[in-house]
């Protein structure tokens, strides 16, 4: 068997890769039993017809329902499907663009294993997969099973979780909960009992007005909510943005509030004084639904809109208008959630705050502001009852009591022998599979994954794409892409349940398999193989379709999507006291404010500017930064840099810089972009460019990478959310 050796991650070339006879022939379009693409009359996508097969896109997260055109067994077109309600008939041009990565010749062909520091072999599944399993097997006897970590994205992840738990081991964790959504869920959830959702139940379409505090529509093309916020602004919404940058979404606000980094809970806590002492909140829903109303109406007292200008670097009348603006369309008022909320490290405090406005406001269950969702619940597959009591290498409950899940920071670092403190580890984590996730990328300071690497007994990737994580691995798999698998069906909470069918409407590319195949083989090489009583996915997708009536001919018959009539949920809360927490005694109970409190952020230091970062409409950070349709459209990123500071550098619009940190970390070189929309104590990067792996022919070191210079993380110490918005940066 090969021996691993320690890995080393190198800007891996493509002479990197040692070909071998074993997959001969694989860049030939493969053709295996049962993934044949279906369209809604029952014909293969490999036909000679013409034909249109539902799905939804997997691009990003939001799961919009597609039609592609198939043609001589070619996806040659992706359009929004009309009737899937995620999507009604429009896509945002990542989701157009799916085609790009569909057939981007950069992908993974291949499983590659690895035979010294800087190569890898292509080698069979089959040789790839017996590696694997020897190696788990190994980890799991001399360990533990809990030893084993799965670090993922998306939901082509479904069967890997589902063989961990077989395996005995509950160590996963997705870098979007301590990145994105993590402090902001626990923070409406500790507030309302529940978060406000993963496609959020915001109704931007009715409401009067709402306000986004660093969130920026437009620029965060998530496809059904900017449709709402478009019909909202046609509607006469006003919009009130809180933002250090004069965002897309600023451009069209009633207000730009262009807050100093780091104030957000300054003017949370002035918006909640005028709120209250100009008796402008909902007074039915606070009295009907809230408990701790008196303890907040004292904690704010003092936190006057001038009591916040000093500190947010805002007019204490604009507070106060804002403040009122919201006030007065009480209940047609709310803050909309956001997303990648991780800042400052006192997120959920901060999401404590939004929610409590938006109880304020009487927001919560309003069909004008958060609303209820209703959803049609997928019925289970009878797979068989797992023996195992599965395992977890930490004690996540006792770290972070009032957390959801763990964060994949606290994993890598459990995976360096000493590294974790206070006694909350339980096994150390000697193996990691990491699906679909570009850890190196997604995870603020990269530097730690080098060192976890060096650590681990087996470091596997599934991925579509080359990208640094693969760099690190000991094998890495092949993932099919969204267009050539069946997935789990999607069917999330929302204002019109539904549920919609991923299907292949391709075979897969070259070797490429998708996860649910990976993890069933990988199975049976363990000797799970029972617990996966199934061939083909296909085949749970259709029982699940029938326990709800239909079949995949017949969801396909209409559209790819199942609907019911919405039934209005009661208005229920699932916290301690099956109240809106205004004041909250589980917080205090563990040992956390009750109520969110403002602590101040350190500036940065002299000629050093707050490293601010985001998205652009044409990507979805690192998954997209070399597809040729999206680098097309949007080839590299910008460093917005105000004209006062630029002079100060002597930079002009064009130039290229190149960016160091606090920390002396540089980046590559990277076009400024000189705009007076940015406050002059920051610069913003769009994120996911400066990609390291020369296998990306159109993203290679294309624009700068935001996340390797954010070397510092602030912890959230409710959840382990990483607030990543501590790093400043200034220009070589
Ligand atoms: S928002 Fe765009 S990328 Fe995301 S699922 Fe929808 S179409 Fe795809």
């Amino acid at each position: 068997m090969t021996q691993l050796t320690r890995r080393k991650f190198i800007r891996i070339t493509r002479s990197a890769i040692l070909g071998s006879a074993a997959v001969a022939g694989s860049s030939l379009i493969m053709s295996r039993p049962g993934e044949s693409a279906i369209g809604a009359d029952g014909k293969t996508g490999n036909s000679s017809d013409e034909m249109v097969i539902p799905s939804y896109c997997d691009v990003c997260f939001m799961g919009c329902g597609i039609n592609v055109t198939v043609k001589n067994g070619r996806a040659v077109k992706i359009e929004g499907n009309p009737v899937h309600p995620i999507s009604r008939g429009k896509l945002c041009p990542r989701g157009t663009g799916g085609l790009g990565q569909l057939y981007d010749p950069d992908r993974l062909k291949t499983p590659l294993m690895r035979v010294s520091e800087d190569k890898f072999k292509e080698v069979s599944w089959d040789e790839a997969l017996g590696f694997i399993a020897e190696k788990m097997k190994k980890i799991k006897e001399d360990y533990g099973p809990e030893s084993l970590a799965l670090l993922k994205h998306g939901k082509g992840a479904d069967q890997f979780v589902k063989l961990w738990h077989d395996l005995g081991s509950k160590t996963e964790g997705h870098p979007s909960y301590a990145q994105c959504r993590g402090s902001r869920d626990a923070g409406w959830s500790l507030t309302f009992g529940k978060n406000p959702g993963g496609i959020e139940r915001a109704a931007l379409d009715k409401a009067e007005v709402v306000a986004f505090i660093g969130a920026h529509l437009g620029e965060n093309m998530h496809n059904v909510t900017v449709q709402d916020y478009t019909t909202g602004l046609r509607n006469g919404a006003r919009h009130i943005v809180v933002d250090p940058r004069f965002s897309v979404a600023a451009g069209k606000a009633k207000y730009w509030l262009p807050i100093k980094p780091g104030a957000d809970i300054a003017l949370l806590l002035a918006w909640m004084h005028v709120l209250i002492y100009e008796d402008l909140y909902d007074f039915e829903f606070v009295e009907e639904h809230t408990i701790g109303f008196e303890q907040l109406q004292s904690h704010v007292e003092l936190t006057t809109p001038e009591w916040a200008a000093t500190y947010t670097g805002l007019d204490a009348e604009d507070i106060r208008n804002t403040a009122r603006e919201l006030g007065e369309a009480v209940p047609n008022a709310f803050i909309f959630p956001g997303r990648r909320f991780a800042w400052y490290g006192d997120d959920t405090q901060r999401a404590r705050a939004m929610a409590i406005i938006n109880a304020l406001l009487g927001a919560w269950g309003s069909e004008t502001g958060i609303y209820l969702g209703d959803r049609i619940r997928i019925p289970k597959f009878p797979f068989p009852e797992s023996h195992h009591e599965a395992a977890h290498a930490l004690d996540v409950k006792y770290k972070y009591p009032l957390g959801q899940s763990t964060p994949v920071q606290d994993i890598i670092e459990a995976s360096i022998p000493g590294r974790l403190k206070g006694g909350w580890q339980n096994a150390p984590v000697k193996g990691w599979l990491v699906y679909s996730t570009n850890l190196v990328r997604a995870v603020p300071n990269p530097e730690i994954i080098a060192e976890a690497a060096q650590h681990l007994d087996l470091l596997v990737v599934v991925e579509t794409m080359p990208s640094e994580i693969t760099g690190f691995a000991d094998v890495v798999l092949p993932d099919t892409t969204y267009l050539e698998r069946f997935d789990i069906m999607n069917a999330p909470e929302w204002k019109e349940p539904f549920v919609s069918i991923r299907q292949p409407v391709v075979k897969p590319l070259y070797q490429s398999k998708p996860g649910w195949w990976i993890a069933r083989k990988l199975a049976d090489k363990l000797g799970l193989g029972e617990a996966f009583n199934y061939d083909n996915f296909r085949e749970v997708i259709e029982y699940q379709l029938n326990q709800l009536g239909s079949s995949i001919k017949d969801i396909n018959s209409k559209g790819g999507v199942l609907k019911k009539e919405f039934e209005e949920p009661t208005m229920r809360f699932r916290t301690p006291s099956r109240k809106v927490e205004l004041f909250s005694r589980q917080m205090l109970r563990a040992g956390y404010d009750p109520m969110p409190r403002y602590l101040k952020h350190p500036e940065p230091a002299n000629g050093f500017y707050r490293l601010l970062y985001g998205r652009v409409p044409q990507h979805t950070f690192s998954r997209t930064t070399n597809n040729s349709m999206l680098m097309e459209v949007y080839p590299e990123n910008r460093v917005w840099v105000h004209p006062d500071i630029a002079a100060v550098h002597n930079l002009k619009d064009g130039d290229y810089v190149v960016l160091k940190n606090q920390k002396g970390v540089r980046s590559n070189r990277v076009k400024v972009f000189v705009t007076k929309r940015i406050r002059q104590d920051c610069v913003y990067l769009p994120h996911g460019f400066g990609r390291t792996d020369r296998r990306l022919t159109r993203g290679f070191e294309v624009g700068a990478d935001d996340n390797e210079l954010l070397t510092e993380y602030k912890l959230d110490p409710i959840t382990g959310s990483t607030g990543s918005q501590v790093n400043c940066v200034t220009f070589v």
